[in-house]
Parts: C-alpha cells; structure tokens; sequence
C-alpha cells in the first residue's frame, strides 16, 4: 500500500476539534450559554427554581402506544417509568433522572398531541421513539428510583412560547452540544449549541476508530465515485469547516466535500465531532461525544446534578429559552 500510493510517513493530521470551544470560526455566533451551576437566568422560565406543584396528573392520564405491532392503553405514569428506565442509567443522580422525566414526558405528549404513530401516540422502539423497559421485568430498586423521577415531575412539560417542544436529548456531547440547524438542517430556537462540562467520566467521551487506508478509500469511493487520492497523502485532505458546536460540518476528501454526518456514517463514528489522522496504514478517526448531540446531553445533565444544579435548571441549560410547566396549564 506504502508504495502503491508512494506518500511519505508524515503524518496528516486534521484537528477539526481544535474550534471545539473556540469562538472565530466562519460558523454562525455561538449561542448565550451559562456554566454549570450559574444561578444566573440567560432563558425564559429560569425565573422560578422551584418545581411547580405536583398535579396528580400522570397516573391518571392515558395514552395509546404502539408496541410490537400491537396499541395497549397505558398511563402516562406507568409508560414514562418503563422509558426512563431504558433511556437512562438508574445510578444517575436524581435531578439527572428528573431532568430526563420532564424530557421524556414532554416528547410523549408531543407524540400524543401529533398522534405519532396514529392512532398511537408513540411506539417503544428506542430508534424511533423511546425505548422502554418493563418496570416489573427490572430489579426493584430500579424499578423505584424511575417511578419517584417519574412522581417528582409529576404532569410537567417543557414549552417554548407556549408550545410542546421536540425534547432531543442524547448520551454525551464532548463538551459542547450542536445546534438543530448544524446537524439537521433546519432552525430550531430552542435546539441551540451551548456548552456541556463535565461529561468526561462518560464512557465514549472519547473514543478511536482505525480503518486500513484501502477500506477508507474504498468506502469514499462507494460513496462518491469521483473522489480521487493523489499520491502524496497531504494532499488527500483539503477545507474543513467546523460547527459552532465543535463537529465537522463538512471536510473535503479526495477533492469532494462529505458532510461530518455522512462520515459519521460511513465510518461508524460515535458523533460527528472528530479529528481525522492519515498515517502510513491507517485512517484514524478520535471522535469526542456519542450520539446526535443535540438537545440534552445526559452525562452533562448527570454532572451538573452531581454539582447541585435542579433538574429546572438542566432543562433551562440545554434547551434555549423554555420554560418547565403543567402539561395542563
Ligand atoms: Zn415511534
């Protein structure tokens, strides 16, 4: 391969992490942010700390979900213990598990007030909806720890201008989440990128993915047949732009431009915040977060918990401009 290509040994290296917290990229104005635990209101709805009162209100509300190609009627309280269950650790501190009740609440209701899966609300499928786990198949300590998240916020919802919002969360950012309109395209106010400390003791903080040359190029050529690799391999990478939350927007690669997400794809990576390095045998990706990033990360919700934040103000951090409510009010 060495000589096939006849590159030399130099490493290429490309850190499009490096503007992870920088603030003069080409990418759009970050978005106001407040570090961990700052009591100070940068959002709508911060005002008030305290949970609003308790309504009564889950345990007697139902909703029909979809699961296993069969509709059953559920109470919202009952169906949002089985989700927390599946969508996050039970060893998780509890304005961590709160903040992801409210979350969760919030995106089935969303889900029910759209019929999602009409005439369902939402399905139990984690890759489409939320994942959920039978409370009665789970030890009962666990089975405990989701139900008083679940009764803590009992009816709240999270609203932005009044209105139901797409609760995105996600495993762990890297250090800062993106923007809805860096990574889906489209503008969301409140999907905004800020940042997420903390998130380091989250097992895919970090992580490296290793790919023979060969396969690197011949995945890109599947993708895009005009890519082309000229012999000397520092000039296989051209401009990377960066989003304002520190992932490839898009880089250029043998001459063509891929998006962070399709190479994101394409190469397995845990989230689109990356470094690409070509060395003489291999493409080494380190990527830096898992998942979408987008909306709450949840190892940063768990840090800034650990820290003493309330689920409120988790809730206010990651999503920009909301307030916490009464699904009812
Ligand atoms: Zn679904």
């Amino acid at each position: 391969m060495k000589q096939a290509i006849g590159f030399t040994l130099a490493a290429l290296v490309i850190f499009a992490l490096v503007p992870l917290l920088a603030r003069g990229s080409a990418a759009p104005a970050p978005i106001t942010a407040f570090p961990t635990g700052s009591t100070e209101a940068t959002a709508a709805g911060t005002e008030s700390q305290q949970p609003p009162e308790v309504q009564g209100f889950d345990e007697t509300f139902f909703l029909p979900v979809l699961e296993d190609g069969i509709i059953r009627s559920t109470s919202l309280h009952a169906y949002l213990t089985g989700v927390l269950l599946a969508e996050m650790p039970m060893d998780f501190a509890d304005e961590a598990l709160k903040a992801q009740a409210v979350a969760c609440r919030t995106y089935t209701l969303r889900g029910y007030l759209h019929r999602r899966h009409d005439p369902a609300a939402v399905c139990t499928d984690s890759h489409c909806c939320q994942g959920w786990k039978d409370p009665d198949a789970v030890p009962e300590a666990d089975r405990l720890r989701a139900e008083a998240a679940v009764a803590a916020t009992d009816g709240l919802v999270i609203r932005w201008e009044g209105e139901l919002i797409d609760a995105t969360f996600f495993s762990c950012s890297g250090g800062r989440t993106e923007s809805a309109a860096a990574v889906w395209g489209r503008e969301v106010p409140y999907l905004q990128s800020v940042d997420s400390p903390g998130e380091e003791a989250a097992a895919h903080f970090t992580d490296v993915v290793r790919i023979s040359l060969e396969d690197f190029c011949a995945l890109l050529q599947a993708e895009d047949p005009e890519v082309r690799f000229p012999d000397r391999i520092e000039n296989w990478i051209g401009t990377v732009r960066s989003t304002p939350g520190g992932g490839v927007a898009d880089m250029e690669i043998g001459g063509r431009t891929f998006t962070g997400r399709a190479l994101r794809k394409l190469f397995g990576l845990r989230s689109t915040a990356f470094s690409l390095t070509l060395e003489h045998h291999e493409a080494v990706f380190e990527t830096r977060g898992y998942g979408h990033r987008v909306g709450m990360s949840q190892w940063g919700a768990q840090a800034m918990a650990k820290a003493g934040t309330s689920y409120i103000q988790i809730l206010t951090h990651y999503y920009t401009g909301v307030s916490v409510e009464p699904f009812d009010a």
